[in-house]
């Protein structure tokens, strides 16, 4: 059993508990075993295990693995709707996404949960990490997304066929949605990703998807029939109230949530990841990274209401998920996990943008 002595950084438990300058922490294989003043855990330490690995860790703060819940790890830091539909194989993506994987892990994240993508590359990298044959968090993995054509998963053109490599399936029947939920869990995913509303790429509002309130409790139903868990992509208030109401696990974006769907997040304890990474690189490099005029312009708007309603839904008690969109280009993989999660309200009081 290898065992390793942690000693000189500054230790952060992460209970709550003030930052310990000054303590020591003990790994046992696996185990966290000991964690207090220097002396004491490497007194302990020479006389249990005196072959330990000493790590100096001056300088350093030493704490719990982060946990990012919006990683798309066949995504491969697109640039493009082409690249990311069509233009990779599924060998690629996945000795990309092994490769991109240990980028995350190397950040300091232990855990991710990958919400939607191509292929089966998120399932087949979490198995490859579960056997102990590439290095990377563990993985909580989803397949494609679940989306009409109204959804942001109605990518291309009605007289395009969706292609199989496709970042979503598309389902325009209550019937196909539940079919889908049941294939997908059968083909081994730990979660289902649902195109809730639109993107404003293709000159469509925001803020209506069409999937009616039936469908999101029918796609949620057979999910936790089948004890697995759905998210959604849910931008506007319409699409994240719904899903709420629905008994959706957790929900993404929710940007213009208002008072009323506040309350119902509440009442539910429903989580949201408002992904502020994603919102503010693209302000700021949107240009620099060939994101049209109108897509930079949105995004500030929704910036701007994410400050508003998020940080009211935070003090109302809504638990808020970090995680970045990583896997998009303006929110590489590896670089973004440690700075999302931020309270946007208290950094608006500093004035610092998200
Ligand atoms: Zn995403």
């Amino acid at each position: 059993m290898a065992v390793y002595l942690y000693s000189g950084g500054t230790i952060l438990d992460a209970t709550g508990a003030a930052p310990k300058p000054g303590h020591a922490l003990l790994v046992e294989g696996n185990r966290i075993a000991r964690i207090g003043p220097e002396a004491a855990v490497k007194a302990y330490a020479d006389h249990n295990h005196p072959g330990y690995v000493a790590i100096d860790a001056r300088g350093a703060t030493v704490m719990p693995g982060l946990i990012d819940v919006h990683v798309h790890i066949s995504y491969g830091d697109i640039t493009s709707a082409e690249e990311l539909n069509i233009y990779t194989s599924a060998e690629y993506r996945t000795l990309r996404g092994a490769h991109n994987l240990k980028k995350v892990l190397r950040a300091g994240v232990t855990a991710i949960c990958d919400p939607g993508g191509t292929w089966r590359v998120s399932t087949a990298l979490r198995d490859a990490v579960n056997a102990g044959l590439i290095e990377g968090p563990r993985m909580v993995a989803a397949s494609q997304y679940l989306s009409t054509y109204n959804g942001i998963g109605g990518v291309f053109p009605v007289w395009v066929e969706q292609p199989p490599s496709a970042f979503s399936v598309l389902c325009n029947s209550q019937d196909e949605m539940v079919a889908e939920v049941r294939r997908q869990v059968r083909d081994g995913v730990d979660i289902i990703k649902v195109a809730g509303d639109g993107d404003i790429h293709r000159n469509t509002d925001v803020s209506y998807g069409s999937l009616t309130p039936e469908d999101l409790q029918a796609i949620a139903g057979m999910t936790h029939r089948l004890g697995k868990r759905c998210t959604i992509h849910a931008r506007g208030n319409r699409a994240a109230r719904e899903a709420c109401e629905a008994g959706f696990d957790w929900i993404i974006h929710a940007s213009y949530i208002t008072d009323d769907t506040i309350d119902a997040f509440v009442e539910r304890r429903t989580p949201i990841n408002p992904t502020l990474s994603l919102l503010a690189n693209i302000v700021e490099w949107g240009p620099d990274l060939g994101a049209a005029a109108v897509v930079v312009e949105h995004m500030k708007r929704e910036l701007d209401a994410v400050h508003t309603n998020l940080s009211k839904a935070y003090r109302a008690g809504v638990p808020i998920m970090a995680g970045t969109d990583s896997g998009q280009s303006s929110v590489p993989y590896g670089e973004w996990h440690a700075r999302d999660g931020r309270d946007p309200g208290r950094d608006q009081e500093r004035g610092v943008r998200a």
